[in-house]
């Protein structure tokens, strides 16, 4: 006789003890009655209903990403931009007001745009080194701001504190996705709500995408509604992959950190390199507040210009650096490079992209964890070539 088809897949409970923690990839979860149903609905049994909603896997990573964070509870998403999109459509609505910083993420920015053209929501720009701004951009219907620590790609650092003193009671929102929790907690800063992109360093080895948040139990319960009706939330396997990724945070962090303040001082030094973007420099319109805010560094990544040549400067950069790889992401383990005008800012136009700094000679590093040695004369045969400086310094 066959067996009926609904207790095929039909496992009994799984309990043991294990090094790593399991993965739970199911779409739902077993309830025993109407009333555990009911517990479960009202919050007063712990458990898990439907993944979309809720996962043993979310929670394991929410929970660890508010202890790094010092907030009362987390949320994960999808990715970097599921986290933001869904913060954003839990605090602001049609004919809402929000302040966001001029130079965020460039998928960031777009979202903004969409909130704006689709959704209604007013949005101003405004320079995240400038607090003092923020007061002129305050309306009654201001929902919330949204700043990053550390600007992409000049690394310009923002004054959280001042800028949520200005804020009077405002919602500060901080992507914190380029320093992690290892170099800064926003929420002690006056941020109300942080978020990340775990695609990047929290993860760290370029094989996930997702998102979190972290700040108070009441925010977290709204965006997680958020993102349970919109579909925003992770999946058990990435988020069991980003708290692999989490043991080795403080590690990784700290060599890259090293290795990144390193070529930053390197770069500076080379010929072919007219600018170097990295808080580390003196020279670094926010240098002052980087080494009061970050006294561990700012993370990995380090911008230069060169001093001319264009599109074509860069791409024979990046021809000659054969074993660092071009990819439109960061924080991976290994070293990666950019163009910041043809990706993530590719979707402005030219003299938009010049108003905030970003030119077509400019080139984005992401330092991973190889060793200085190994990567400072790679760098410079890779910027000798592309420049035509023959002799190595
Ligand atoms: C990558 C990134 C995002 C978007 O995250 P995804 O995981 O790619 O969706 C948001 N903010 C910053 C600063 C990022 O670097």
């Amino acid at each position: 006789m066959t067996q009926h088809p609904s207790r095929m897949g039909h496992v009994p409970p799984i309990v043991t003890p294990a090094s790593s923690p399991p993965i739970f990839q199911t779409t739902a979860f077993d309830i025993p009655d109407l009333d555990v149903l009911a517990a479960l609905h009202a919050g007063t049994a712990d458990g898990h209903i439907y993944t979309r909603d809720s996962n043993p896997n979310h929670k394991a990573l929410a929970e660890s990403i508010a202890t790094l964070e010092g907030a009362e509870s987390g949320a994960v998403f999808a990715s970097g931009m599921g986290a933001i999109a869904a913060v954003a459509m839990t605090l602001a609505g049609t004919g809402d007001h929000i302040l966001v910083g001029r130079s965020l993420y460039g998928i960031t920015l777009k979202l903004m745009r969409r909130l704006q053209q689709q959704f209604g929501v007013d949005v101003s720009y405004f320079d995240a080194t400038d607090a003092a701004s923020v007061a002129g951009h305050l309306q009654t219907s201001t929902k919330f701001c949204l700043i990053e620590t550390v600007s992409n790609p000049l690394l310009e650092v923002a004054d959280i504190a001042s800028i949520a003193s200005a804020l009077n009671g405002v919602p500060l929102v901080v992507d914190s996705t380029f320093t992690t929790p290892e170099l800064i907690r926003p929420l002690e800063h006056g941020a109300e709500i942080v978020v990340h992109s775990a695609s990047k360093y929290l993860n760290g080895h370029g094989d996930v995408m997702l998102g979190v948040a972290a700040g108070s139990a009441s925010h977290m319960r709204a965006v997680r509604a958020t993102s349970s009706v919109f579909g925003q939330n992770a999946n058990p396997f990435e988020s069991w992959l980003t708290q692999r990724g989490l043991r080795t945070l403080p590690l990784r962090m700290q060599q890259i950190t090293k290795t990144t303040s390193q070529l930053a001082e390197f770069l500076s030094q080379h010929p072919a390199v007219a600018t170097v973007y990295h808080p580390t420099l003196r020279h670094h319109g926010t240098h002052r507040l980087a080494t009061e805010l970050y006294p561990d560094g700012t993370g990995g990544i380090v911008s230069f210009a060169f001093r001319d040549g264009g599109k074509a400067r860069v791409n024979a950069f990046m021809q000659a650096a054969e074993s660092i790889p071009f990819s439109a992401t960061l924080a991976d383990a290994r070293t990666t490079i950019s163009h910041p005008a043809t990706t993530s800012h590719g979707f402005m136009t030219k003299a938009e992209r010049a108003d905030i700094g970003i030119t077509d000679e400019l080139v984005r590093i992401s330092v991973g964890l190889e060793p200085i040695e190994q990567l400072k004369p790679e760098l410079d045969a890779a910027l000798n070539s592309a420049s035509g400086y023959a002799e190595s310094r």
